[in-house]
């Protein structure tokens, strides 16, 4: 490489580390059958045992045997890759009852997948202006960065609303021009401020307003409403949601992603969005998988029940010791540090003293100044491993003289 362009690349990585925000991925290796437990490898020498707080394999499916079970009959049965995209023999048995049955659970007519939630995002959102020119897209300010990609590909008209705001949305609409398609885009769960959006309310806009809906249900689906329909489906309002977005790496312990809709939306997308005409369909045994992951959450709302139950026993013990973390109504508990540097820092302290992995959630994932430890619950963290985790953090909190800073600062 010329020095010139070596230096460039050397400046843009220093300008993230002054910033205190340079990500240092933990080496672990997760022990089946012992979720949420996992080695931790340090260095090439050492390993450690330690109990992951930051998983986003929400209830424990990349370990449930049921679906283990899946992947690895598909690999017997059929081998590893697809061998194609979907157009060029990349559409198996297994790509196609996965469909079904995710169209089936929002009560769309199809559905669609995709190699993750983010493409999926990217490539639905980036088409919609060449479905519909003229296009206007809503987009919530704390959506998700493949949602934003998805709206810059779309080179449209874009407004955002305030976080949330039912009345700024309504603005913003109100002031745009009537005759112009619009869209709305925003998440049912917001996973960085554990919050909700008021998914009737912006239907309501919607329809007063002439514009579809698109709805993010990434942290939502698997775990909540009838049969892990999502948050949507808890509300009775899947019926209201144009696309419905989601992914199969998180509650469903997989990877890939997918959109719900009707029909001629679905065909829309197949035909025209690059991010899924234009790469290799997912592993025929990553769409077992999240078959059997989808049909097993279906069935197991005592699941769910676990998971909430488990979310407000970690709130209870954060409140009662009077912990900054955002009192929100999601299985989400972000504990605000505020300080890149200190985050990191107890982020490290935690792993390194108690064996307790929450990784550090800085800049550009939340705004400036509202660093935090992002702790998600699962059905299978234990009494004891809440008390041992409250533990840990009333040490750290001493230890790096956190009282001062955070006293009454518990949000919402
Ligand atoms: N949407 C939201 C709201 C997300 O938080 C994420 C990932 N964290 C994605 C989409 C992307 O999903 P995936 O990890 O399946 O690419």
């Amino acid at each position: 490489m010329h020095p010139n362009y070596r230096g460039q690349f050397q400046t843009a990585v220093d300008q993230v580390r002054s910033e205190g925000r340079y990500r240092v991925f933990q080496d672990i290796r997760r022990k089946r059958g012992a979720f949420p437990k996992a080695i931790w490898y340090p260095n090439e020498q050492t390993q450690r045992d330690i109990v992951v707080w930051c998983s986003n394999d929400y209830l424990g499916q990349g370990q449930n045997p049921c679906v283990m079970e899946a992947v690895k009959s598909a690999v017997d049965a059929t081998g590893t890759g697809s061998g194609g995209t979907r157009n060029i023999s990349g559409t198996t048995h297994y790509h196609v009852q996965l469909e079904r049955e995710l169209a089936s659970l929002h009560q769309k007519d199809r559905s669609l997948i995709f190699t993750s939630g983010y493409v999926a995002n990217e490539a639905t959102l980036s088409v919609m202006s060449r479905i519909l020119p003229g296009l206007i897209i809503f987009s919530d300010a704390l959506n998700h960065a493949s949602m934003i990609a998805g709206i810059r590909g779309a080179r449209c008209e874009k407004q955002i609303f305030r976080h949330n705001d039912v009345a700024h949305l309504r603005e913003l609409l109100a002031a745009a021009d009537p005759s112009a398609p619009k869209l709305i885009a925003f998440e049912s769960v917001y996973s960085m401020d554990a919050d909700i959006a008021p998914i009737e309310a912006i239907c309501d806009l919607a329809e007063e307003f002439g514009a579809m809906t698109y709805c993010d249900e990434v942290h939502a689906v698997g775990m909540y409403g009838p049969e892990g329909s999502g948050l949507c489906g808890q509300l009775g309002l899947m019926d209201r949601i144009d696309i419905i977005q989601g992914t199969l790496a998180k509650a469903y312990g997989m990877i890939g992603g997918y959109i719900a809709a009707d029909s001629i939306i679905v065909d829309a997308v197949r035909s025209l969005a690059s991010g899924f005409i234009f790469t290799t369909s997912i592993p025929p045994s990553t769409a077992a998988g999240a078959l059997r992951s989808v049909r097993y959450l279906k069935q197991s709302g005592d699941v769910r029940t676990r998971h909430q139950d488990r979310a407000a026993a970690l709130k209870a013990r954060f409140r009662a010791a009077d912990l900054p973390f955002i009192d929100g109504p999601t299985h989400i508990v972000p504990l605000l540090i505020g300080d890149p540097v200190r985050c990191k820092a107890i982020s490290d302290y935690l792993i390194e003293v108690h064996g307790l992995y929450v990784q550090p959630i800085n800049y550009p994932t939340v705004p400036k100044g509202t660093e935090r430890l992002r702790f998600t619950p699962s059905p299978f963290h234990t009494e004891a491993m809440m008390d041992e985790l409250l533990q840990a953090l009333l040490d750290a909190w001493s230890h790096f003289d956190m009282a001062d800073t955070s006293q009454g600062q518990t949000t919402k």
